[in-house]
């Protein structure tokens, strides 16, 4: 066993040594396609030089400023990037450095927002099974990933959960996406009915559903609905884009295909591409006023929130997304991407479902497909598939079964959005 205690030490990963373009190379000159990105976070792919140059250049300039004394030219033109490229209402940013972070931030800013404004008894946060906001205490706590919630349940603080929107697997025969729309929302307004309004703070779902599921995109009209029983409630409307934010789905924002727009919105991933650990919360003006005019503080410091070099890094990587057209690319590869898969994988007999959007597209994979049977969990599918995709070169993202709690497995693919048609 080596010194590093890996993630699974009994098998443990292996030595990635260089990164180009959209591949991986390990400590044998072996090299892999990287196919998700990680967890969907190389949105660039490996070794792009004006990323590196820009964050050399910061290093160069400032390194490090705590940002209870100073901000900097990086994390203030950061700020501006997203804004200016966001609905009007996201007005402001709030620097983090992992996705677990963003999501911790948010439910404080949403509980803060209330007591600002003297509803102080709003303290709940509801969420959805068969999500995933991230490994801290609280992330964890209000995410549906079973698999990772088990071990630590003491330790984790109440929450709530509804259903996740899942056609494929949980709308009822005969029901349309509108009634299972409709379905889901009634489901949530009772469960607030059922704590009492004045006790709930905020609702929080991803807006696309990525390592629990596998890139399940809710129905039409699903978040409209959601948004309004939130609105009547006065509970904040959290969105957890840190998978599918930024471009990855094809827009922008993945809420702008949905028709609302969050209180909150919880960015990560892609928000530096990999090149250093970075992420955001964006919030809806009326959020930051209350705070401001209120206690005027928000006391969620961490040392290394607005990293300059993490936000030189971050600002490279939006530039050239906007500069170089990438959004539109993001769609435009995933309509190629989802079409190739369906032509070659959609008649497979081990294949239940392909879905997805823009560059973040997944494989459902079943035992038989008439009757639609899932795999059985104990075979931890996963593992083995991420096993023999490496072996044949091909790094991409399994997941399901017994992890999640949902029912099947899945195989997510986020490539950069730099791949090329051949790959
Ligand atoms: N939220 C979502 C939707 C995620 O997919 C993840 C990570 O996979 C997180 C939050 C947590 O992000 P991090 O791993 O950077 O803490």
């Amino acid at each position: 066993m080596t010194h590093i205690f890996h993630r699974s030490p009994l098998t443990p990963p292996k030595l990635a040594a260089r990164g180009q373009s959209n591949y991986l190379i390990d400590a044998s000159g072996r090299r892999y396609y990287d196919g998700s990105g990680g967890a969907a976070v190389s949105c660039l792919g490996h070794g792009h030089p004006e990323v590196i140059d820009a964050m050399i250049e910061q290093l160069r300039k400032l390194e490090y400023a705590h940002t209870s004394f100073f901000s900097s030219e990086p994390a203030e033109r950061l700020a501006d990037t997203l804004v200016r490229q966001s609905p009007a209402g996201l007005g402001h940013v709030y620097f983090l450095s992992s996705g677990s972070e963003a999501v911790e931030a948010a439910l404080k800013m949403a509980r803060q927002y209330h007591v600002e404004r003297g509803e102080r008894t709003r303290r709940h946060t509801i969420g959805r099974l068969q999500s995933y906001h991230g490994n801290t205490l609280g992330a964890l706590a209000i995410g549906g990933h079973q698999g990772r919630r088990a071990l630590y349940q003491p330790l984790l603080v109440e929450s709530h959960h509804v259903s996740p929107c899942f056609a494929r697997h949980y709308r009822l025969a005969g029901e349309t996406d509108d009634a299972y729309g409709t379905r889901l929302a009634q489901e949530l307004e009772q469960t607030i009915l059922a704590l009492g309004p004045e006790t709930v703070s905020a609702f929080i779902a991803e807006t696309v559903v990525g390592a629990t599921a596998g890139a399940v995109c809710a129905v039409p009209g699903y978040f409209e609905k959601i948004r309004r029983v939130c609105d009547r409630h006065g509970v904040l409307l959290i969105l957890d884009e840190v998978m599918c934010g930024l471009g990855r789905t094809g827009a922008y924002h993945a809420f702008q295909r949905e028709g609302v727009e969050p209180d909150l919105l919880c960015l990560a991933k892609g928000l530096g591409g990999g090149y250093q650990p970075i992420a955001a919360v964006m919030a809806q003006e009326k959020i930051v006023d209350a705070i401001v005019s209120g206690s005027g503080a928000f006391q969620h410091g961490h040392t290394y929130i607005g990293h300059p070099v993490a936000c030189a890094a971050a600002l490279a990587v939006q530039n050239i997304i906007e500069r170089d057209g990438l959004v539109r690319r993001s769609a435009q590869l995933g309509e190629t991407l989802h079409r190739l898969l369906r032509d070659r994988f959609g008649g497979h007999p081990h294949v239940g479902d392909i879905r997805g959007r823009g560059l973040f597209q997944a494989i459902e994979l079943v035992a038989r497909r008439e009757p639609d049977t899932p795999f059985d969990p104990d075979l931890r599918l996963h593992a083995l598939i991420k096993r023999e995709a490496l072996a044949r070169g091909l790094a991409c993202y399994p997941g399901g079964g017994t992890m999640d709690g949902v029912r099947g497995d899945h195989v997510l693919l986020a490539p950069p959005f730099l791949a090329t048609q051949a790959e």
